[in-house]
């Protein structure tokens, strides 16, 4: 079903785009202006070890202490348009499992905290890990785009956002408008209507809430986690998904965001990338910094994929 809606959204997308980028006979493929860097088809050497280590989820902060670390530098999003970002120079990972769940640990500098988008000038702060949803090989000769996956290649991403964090921890788990525009009315509150009327039309999600009725998460309150889980086969094509896996905890201090992400490395999910210990596969990630203006395609990158390597349980080793 996702991988349909997945497919639709390309066929949409690729129409919108031919129109719109069909201007003076020039056409650009997919939003790229430039050809993909044949680098960016050789992922890094150096691997992110998930080690195992036997602990409980609630001893996760020291375990990240006995966990290696990966330092990837960042640079802007120059590829999709609307180009940007690049404020964010380098990002930490580190990770480790505990034969159930899997937790990374993501660290970046970032001086101001953005942890509400309500206004039109305000935007998060976010970090997102993107995994391919297969086990597959990456090399020139058989290319994985390390942005947003490919078509027939799709990926599965975790998307860390402060203002979901904010809300986790809110009375009633949803921030409202006038929590930035405190003299706010509406038009409901000199309304003719009698009361009861209005009252219903007030409480009816259906009336005031296109997208809480629809079920989307973006308007949904009591969401109960800070972590999207998505996929996407390119450019264009990120979505959503039914199935809801990922959670998250964030913390800004001193001018660092420490944001932990966790899963369990089994789901019942086909369109969930599945950790087995002992498997190779690859990651990437990217920041968004909310005091700069980035959202979507206007964030840190990296251009190349980064090998990921899940240490065996213990008693599977010898
Ligand atoms: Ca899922």
């Amino acid at each position: 079903m996702l991988i349909k809606a997945l497919w639709k959204s390309v066929v949409i997308a690729g129409v919108v785009a031919a129109l719109l980028l069909s201007y003076n006979n020039k056409i650009f493929s997919q939003g790229s202006e430039e050809p993909v860097a044949k680098e960016e088809n050789i992922p890094t050497k150096e691997p992110l070890i998930i080690k195992y280590l036997h602990l409980d989820t609630n001893s996760a902060d020291k375990a990240f202490e006995q966990a290696d670390q990966v330092n990837i530098k960042l640079q802007k999003q120059d590829k999709a348009i609307p180009h940007g970002g690049g404020s964010i120079k380098e990002i930490k990972i580190r990770g480790f499992h505990n034969g159930e769940t899997i937790f990374f640990k993501l660290t970046w500098d970032d001086a101001m905290k953005n942890e509400r988008v309500i206004k039109h000038e305000q935007f998060r702060d976010a970090v997102a890990m993107m995994f391919p949803l297969d086990l597959v090989t990456i090399s020139p000769e058989t290319p994985f785009s390390p942005r947003m996956g490919d078509r027939g290649r799709p990926v599965n991403l975790w998307h860390w956002k402060a203002d979901w964090e904010k809300e986790l921890h809110l009375a009633g788990r949803f921030e409202h408008v006038d929590a930035v525009y405190t003299n706010m009315f509406d038009d409901f509150q000199d309304n003719p209507i009698s009361v009861p009327v209005q009252n219903d039309l007030y409480s009816s999600t259906q009336f005031i809430s296109g997208g809480r009725a629809a079920g989307t998460l973006l308007a949904k309150p009591d969401r109960g986690r800070s972590v999207e889980d998505l996929n996407a086969i390119g450019f264009g094509t990120l979505t959503s998904q039914v199935h809801q896996d990922v959670k998250g905890k964030g913390n800004w201090v001193d001018g660092k965001w420490n944001v932990v992400i966790y899963r369990p490395l089994i789901t019942p999910d086909k369109n969930d990338v599945q950790f087995v210990p002992g498997m190779r596969t690859f990651f990437n990630v990217a920041v968004w910094n909310g005091a700069q203006g980035d959202t979507n395609g206007q964030k840190s990158i990296t251009i190349r994929w980064h090998p990921l390597t899940i240490e065996r349980v213990k008693y599977q080793q010898q």
